[in-house]
């Protein structure tokens, strides 16, 4: 498997640093406000990498954040009168909604900044003892950025450029700097803003050192994928970089992966122009799984336009896969032969090409617009090959084929059926007929088959009694 690290700017075969295990971190959203749709991108891409890699037989350690202390939190929480932790648990609870709809799983942990500031404050301490930071006198500390000599690694970028680049970039109030360079590890807190003690002062951490610390708490000193936004590259990577190998001595992560931009209609997404999208307004129009599928459509390192004709693209690819699934179905409930025929068994082989040939899309740095081309074919081989009269046997295991694919993109294609109230209850009553009967195989076939559908009979004094799961 091969995979593009912006570390190199090459694709590197993946060799991960203990066999058979993945340890990945995906620097999560802000939350003091629903998720747009530029935020659902590295949910959605990152997660397919985690379900590509899970698939392949890897235990994935996934670990995300939430930022849930910063400037535009505490803003918001002034406006309405609470305190910032009804903001971020609101909106945290919030993204996890958007999340489940949109088929993401959960990480293996994430973790939120305000639970790990002890943390932080020994990775201060650790780099001020080290020299790569200084207290300045208002009890600011600061990462001496000239002292790690590899700054700049990540975003190709050379110190002396940068250091011409941002002469008139001194910041009021950051006038204790040594150096312009120099970026906040501790900040002393203002008036209406949450505080920690510190040995430095009153306050709250910068934004880069929340990675660093959870990082290393969840994942260890060395991890083997670090991902997110391309715009996160330069500073909040390079500086992350910088704390950790500097503070750890390990060099941080091996594979750096970030996903291009999402454009409106070849814009940048803004408030100001008025096309700002939460995925919670696209859930009003479709169904999330189509805004998955849109996402997936293109390589997640290319800018990807959204639009409305894209989306209606999006809408009639997805539906073509969930047809073939539902034809597949139904041709399964009335399938008259069991085992395959010979001809049936050529043609079961041929299938297997397609999942070599998603395999291999994948494989290529997660290129999830190829491995999609190949659900599609698979779908038209099972539109021209699996017809009336095919045995059950054949029809499963084409229709076993395209979900699993589906699945690995995390995209759902079987529609699940509504099984109506009425209709559990006349099962029930055939249960009951066929056990005074003594046909206990049918009974229990049908106890099994709502069960498929969701239905926990419960046999009680009174009766039978159901629910569902
Ligand atoms: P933020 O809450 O701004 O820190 O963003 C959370 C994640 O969403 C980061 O990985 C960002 O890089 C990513 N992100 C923000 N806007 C976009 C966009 N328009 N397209 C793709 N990714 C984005
Ligand atoms: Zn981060």
């Amino acid at each position: 498997m091969k995979i593009f690290n912006t570390l190199s700017r090459k694709k590197e075969e993946f060799v991960p640093i203990e066999p058979g295990k993945v340890s990945m971190y995906v620097c999560g959203p802000t939350v003091y406000n629903l998720i747009h749709i530029g935020n659902a991108r590295p949910m959605i891409v990152f997660d397919t990498a985690r379900r590509y890699m899970e698939h392949k037989g890897y235990a994935v350690n996934y670990v995300s954040n939430f930022t849930d202390v910063d400037d535009k939190i505490i803003k918001k929480a002034n406006e309405e009168g609470v305190d910032p932790s009804v903001i971020s648990e609101r909106y945290i609870a919030e993204c996890k909604k958007d999340m489940e709809a949109l088929n993401v799983k959960p990480a293996t942990t994430h973790p939120q900044a305000t639970n790990e500031i002890a943390g932080m404050i020994d990775m201060i301490q650790t780099l001020i003892d080290k020299g790569h930071a200084y207290v300045a006198e208002d009890g600011t500390v600061y990462y001496k950025t000239r002292s790690f000599k590899q700054y700049g690694k990540l975003s190709h970028k050379n110190l002396d450029d940068l250091r011409s680049g941002s002469r008139s970039l001194l910041v009021s109030g950051e006038d204790q700097k040594q150096d312009p360079l120099d970026f906040v590890l501790w900040k002393p807190k203002k008036e209406g803003e949450p505080y920690w003690e510190s040995p430095w002062c009153q306050g709250r951490p910068g934004w880069h050192i929340e990675c660093s610390v959870m990082s290393k708490k969840y994942l260890g000193d060395e991890i083997d994928i670090h991902a997110g936004g391309e715009d996160l590259i330069f500073p909040h990577h390079e500086n992350e970089i910088a704390q950790s190998e500097a503070a750890n001595d390990k060099e941080f992560a091996k594979y750096w992966m970030h996903n291009g931009f999402l454009n409106i209609d070849n814009k940048k997404m803004s408030k100001s122009l008025g096309n700002f999208f939460t995925v919670r307004d696209i859930s009003e129009k479709y169904d999330l799984q189509v805004l998955r599928f849109f996402m997936l459509s293109a390589h997640y390192r290319s800018p990807l336009n959204f639009s409305a004709d894209l989306m209606e693209a999006a809408k009639n690819g997805l539906e073509r896969i969930v047809t073939s699934v539902t034809n597949l179905h139904y041709l399964l409930e009335n399938a008259r032969s069991d085992a395959m025929t010979e001809a049936e068994q050529k043609l079961a082989e041929e299938a297997k090409e397609y999942i070599a040939k998603f395999d291999e899309a994948m494989d290529d740095d997660f290129n999830t617009a190829d491995a999609i081309s190949a659900i599609f074919e698979l779908v038209k081989f099972a539109n021209t090959h699996v017809t009336e009269g095919a045995s059950r046997e054949f029809i499963q295991a084409i229709k076993d084929e395209i979900i699993l694919l589906s699945d690995i993109c995390g995209l759902i294609v079987e529609k699940k059926e509504e099984i109506l109230d009425a209709d559990i209850e006349a099962l029930i009553q055939e249960r009951q007929e066929a056990r005074k009967a003594k046909n206990f195989a049918r009974a229990d076939e049908i106890r099994d088959t709502l069960l498929a559908q969701g239905i926990i009979l419960e046999d009680t004094r009174e009766g039978v009694k159901w629910k569902r799961a």
